[in-house]
């Protein structure tokens, strides 16, 4: 984890290279960072790996952090109906309304372990309507199903378009260098050590001489006066 502002690594964790268990060390190393070093981070910067509808919902609902991160969705529908994106949330009245106009509404039960809501379309809306052949074809009505996490990738896609997110995704390049040169100077693309924990030795020893580096650049050079 990485101090954009300064360039500083405050955190490493050794991991898989699966999704989850780079989500798990992102959150693991966040806490850390807030009970070792008193480091609340406004914001988070991170590419769709850590834009899972959860991690965002845990980034802005659990710890306030913004999430400048690309967003994990895959509602986009790759038959020719519409998609989610095509009907409008309305976020005082918790209903949807379809490109047809209607109102499409939810009973608060949730599905997918509890992480879903599903809004509803009428039947009767539904079968009169003439953009059904491009709604829900084989359905009697549509539904839309919508995330709880789903007003923190609202903020996240927000952020992706303003002009912050613009910065985020330059300094983002900034932290891929680094990791660049990691791999580059310090020889980082092969491990030597062995296993979970010397993976772990390994970020550490190269994250401290990294930061040393960048201390060294950071304190002015003597005024050497000749003899
Ligand atoms: S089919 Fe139903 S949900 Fe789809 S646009 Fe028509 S009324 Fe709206």
């Amino acid at each position: 984890m990485i101090d954009v502002n300064h360039g500083i690594i405050v955190d490493v964790e050794a991991t898989t290279a699966i999704r989850q268990a780079e989500v798990l060390a992102a959150k693991r190393m966040i806490e850390r960072s807030m009970e070792r070093f008193d480091l609340y981070p406004a914001r988070l910067l991170g590419d769709s790996a850590y834009g899972s509808a959860e991690m965002l919902g845990w980034l802005v609902y659990e710890h306030g952090i913004e999430p400048h991160v690309t967003v994990f969705d895959k509602s986009e529908r790759q038959d020719g109906t519409f998609s989610r994106d095509d009907f409008t949330y309305d976020h005082a009245g918790d209903v949807y309304y379809c490109p047809g106009g209607k109102m499409l509404t939810t009973t608060g039960s949730r599905i997918n372990e509890g992480a879903t809501l599903r809004y509803r379309a009428s039947k009767y809306d539904c079968e009169a309507c003439r953009l059904k052949p491009r709604c829900c074809p084989k359905e009697p009505a549509r539904y839309v199903p919508r995330s709880i996490y789903e007003g923190a990738r609202d903020m996240a896609r927000q952020i992706a378009r303003s002009w912050e997110g613009q910065v985020s995704r330059r300094l983002r390049k900034k932290i891929e260098m680094l990791f660049a040169h990691l791999k580059r100077i310090l020889k980082l693309d092969r491990l030597r050590l062995r296993g979970p924990s010397g993976a772990r030795d390994e970020f550490l020893l190269a994250a401290t001489a990294q930061n040393l580096r960048k201390l060294a650049k950071l304190i002015p050079a003597p005024n050497l006066q000749p003899a």
